[in-house]
């Protein structure tokens, strides 16, 4: 044994108290309605919280701690920060009543000086300090007309003889009707009941080798440190532990296609004629990835590459590279986009390249009509179809392929690790290459897609011309429009980003419905103007965004749905209302649909908001296209938890790490993950079977990969 903290109470040692309070066991799987003062309403505020089970409860960890354990003199008591004093009254506590109030005062003393403290519309106050007793008197100093107060402080009695030991509180993220008080005697009684239960799953030898506490002393002392330092010591393994079994989930997915070497060795072929059809030659960084792809299909294992880079940046081209060697090699691709306009616009892309040279590429969408899609559900079958583009019809069972071997999805994030699964799944193993606009630092990536091996474009292919970007206030709306108007004029199309979908009156946001409205009584009102938003239905939003892209709409009133990758070269305004409600990697992607073309084009955003935040964040925008630089700041100005909406991916957000700061503690979590999976894939040795246990549930609670 390597600590104190390493060694788990018994059963025996801790329950004995827990069977003497109440007579009853408690357990991890209990709800929390047994424990003792959490009645109906309680229960459902704590189930606001996600919390149902003692479990739950417990691995609901404090977002701050008030360090309890240090007194101050009064003479030291700075305005509102909570502090410690210990002192003692000379008198009785008095009770005044002010216009129907009632305020209760008394004055404490210690060697440095005297304060008073305060109480409002509580009777019993008088009788909490008492005279001539110590007391530690918790709260914070307020100053009120040159006057020096504590107002309701926490109040505890220092016995006589001893020294103030103090305590280090633990300060929950709650929501309204649950009071810190509540939450904190919740966990007292279910940590006192059920720590004995407390298992730890995290292999030995990991735990020796990265130093790291037992389950039971983290999840104690994570709640009631006894310290500082045991806080950070439990601290530290709940992060690990964290970042831990996130990427075992990854890689163990990962491996289970790692392992299976399948037929789906591809030979490299000549890519002369493929080539022949582009008007461009490929970049250096294009051509880079496109060597790290045909390596992998050339390896006999499957790929499982993510393929990074800005907008634009061409990727799809690279794409239709790797499609081009699956399918001389006899496969077919397979290509999944997020929406069906998407997949039209791929489809006409991979057409103006492939049909010149014999290779057959066929659309599949929910959309088609019943005949069409039996058509070509049959050339799929049979193989006439050589490349499949199309959304989640894709997916569907009635799908069958002659032969994939290559598997594309556009804008990864829109899809569940579940998805790209089903879909590999109905090929011989084929190989997957996933596309993403969306820069992510490699920090997040890390942990995004630890499953995938990831190939970045970092740079845009030549001649490509500046967005210009503006932050503005709303006092220029009427000048915004103007300008909107004449690019119309010039034929050009425009861009309007809203944040909500209906009037809210708690968020004053723009509303798209609401806005477009008020559009009626602009210089723009003669426009063709349309809006689309998520709570459409799909057939309806599909429709709007394709007459837009043939450029039948000249104005498009939208939520965020158009972030992924539609491509109208001809729009060259992208105007994003309440610009300080997006993060600036989200607003990376609006601005992105623009600049497609060969016109000049421009980025206005919107904003009243005058925080720091915000006005870093309109610089960035306007100092720097480059969205690896964007997404960088914006985990930073963000923090951690809110980047770019991480459940969006399919992951569960973190509770305990921060994937800033505890960077170098993913880097362990993610050596430990790969070295147990390289000794033991399928966790079937006796150390870790509870960890594979742990694991698969671990997946089904955070509804991943299943
Ligand atoms: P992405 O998929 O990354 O958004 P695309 O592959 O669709 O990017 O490329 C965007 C545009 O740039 C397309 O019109 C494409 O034809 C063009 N393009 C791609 N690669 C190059 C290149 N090396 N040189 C010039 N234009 C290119
Ligand atoms: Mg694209």
């Amino acid at each position: 044994m390597f600590s104190h903290w390493d060694t788990p109470k018994t059963a025996g040692q801790i329950s004995a108290l827990a069977v003497f309070n109440w007579g009853v066991y408690m357990r991890l799987e209990d709800p929390i309605s047994t424990v003792k003062g959490i009645g109906a309403e309680r229960e459902k505020r704590f189930k606001k919280l996600g919390i149902e089970t003692a479990e739950d409860l417990l691995n609901y960890y404090p977002r701050d701690y008030e360090d309890r354990t240090k007194a101050v003199l009064i003479s030291e008591l700075k305005e509102d920060e909570n502090s410690v004093i210990l002192a003692a009254s000379k008198e009785t506590a008095k009770t005044a009543y002010v216009r129907g109030m009632a305020i209760t005062q008394v004055r404490v003393y210690d060697a440095s000086g005297s304060i008073t403290v305060v109480w409002y519309n509580q009777p019993y106050a008088k009788n909490i300090i008492k005279p001539d007793i110590m007391y530690a008197i918790i709260g914070k100093l307020t100053v009120k007309n040159g006057r020096k107060q504590i107002i309701s402080p926490d109040v505890e009695k220092i016995p006589d003889d001893e020294e103030w030991k103090g305590s280090i509180e633990p300060i929950y993220p709650l929501s309204a009707g649950l009071s810190q008080k509540v939450f904190r005697k919740t966990i007292k009684t279910v940590l006192d009941e059920t720590e004995a239960y407390i298992k730890d799953y995290l292999p030995m030898d990991i735990r020796k080798k990265y130093k790291l506490a037992g389950r039971q002393f983290s999840i104690k002392n994570i709640h009631e440190p006894e310290s500082m330092e045991n806080y950070a010591i439990a601290r530290k393994r709940l992060v690990f532990e964290e970042f831990f079994m996130l990427q075992m989930m990854l890689l163990r997915m990962k491996s289970v296609s790692d392992g299976k070497i399948t037929g789906a060795k591809m030979k490299k072929v000549d890519m002369k004629p493929f080539f022949g059809q582009l008007t461009f030659s490929f970049t250096d960084v294009q051509n880079k990835v496109f060597n790290e792809i045909r390596k992998d299909m050339s390896s006999g294992k499957v790929m499982n590459r993510l393929v990074q880079g800005d907008v634009g940046s061409g990727k799809t081209a690279v794409a239709m590279a790797a499609a081009y060697t699956a399918v001389k090699n006899g496969f077919q691709v397979v290509m999944m986009a997020p929406t069906e306009v998407l997949a039209a616009q791929h489809l006409e892309s991979f057409k103006a390249v492939f049909e010149p040279l014999g290779i057959n590429t066929v659309l599949l969408t929910g959309g088609q009509k019943a005949k069409e899609k039996r058509e070509v559900l049959e050339k799929i079958k049979n193989g006439e179809a050589d490349i499949v583009i199309g959304t989640h019809a894709l997916i569907q069972d009635s799908v069958e392929y002659k032969k994939i071997g290559l598997v594309i999805t556009d804008e990864q994030h829109r899809f569940g690790v579940r998805q790209r699964q089903i879909l590999s799944d109905k090929g011989d193993n084929p190989h997957i290459l996933v596309m993403t606009a969306t820069p992510i630092p490699r920090t997040l990536a890390l942990i995004l897609y630890g499953d995938l091996d990831i190939s970045i474009i970092d740079s845009l292919p030549p001649g490509r011309k500046e967005i210009s970007t503006y932050a503005v206030n709303t006092s220029y709306r009427t000048r915004i429009y103007n300008f909107i108007n004449k690019e119309i004029e010039k034929g050009r199309q425009a861009y309007i980003i809203c944040p909500m979908v209906e009037e809210n009156e708690k968020i004053e946001a723009e509303s798209v419905m609401e806005y477009t409205d008020k559009l009626y009584d602009t210089v723009l009102a003669d426009r063709r103007i349309k809006y689309v938003h998520g709570k459409m239905k799909s057939v309806e939003k599909d429709e709007i965004l394709k007459s837009f892209s043939e450029g039948s709409i000249d104005i498009l009133v939208s939520t965020t749905v158009i972030e992924v990758g539609i491509n109208v070269p001809n729009a060259t305004v992208m105007l994003v209302e309440n610009a300080e409600r997006f993060g600036l990697a989200q607003l990376h992607q609006l601005r992105g649909r623009v600049g497609r073309g060969s016109e000049s084009s421009y980025c206005i955003l919107v904003t009243d908001g005058k925080s720091e935040v915000t006005k870093e964040r309109m610089k960035v925008m306007k100092s720097t296209t480059d969205g690896f630089k964007i997404s960088e700041t914006d985990l930073k100005l963000r923090g951690p938890g809110e980047f770019f909406g991480v459940r969006q991916h399919g992951l569960p957000s973190l509770k305990i790490a921060n994937m800033y700061t505890d960077l170098s503690i993913l880097r362990y979590a993610q050596d430990a993950a790969v070295e147990l999976i390289k000794n033991d894939r399928l966790l079937e040795k006796e150390e870790n079977i509870d960890l594979g246990r742990e694991l698969d549930r671990y997946v089904t609670i955070s509804n991943i990969g299943i």
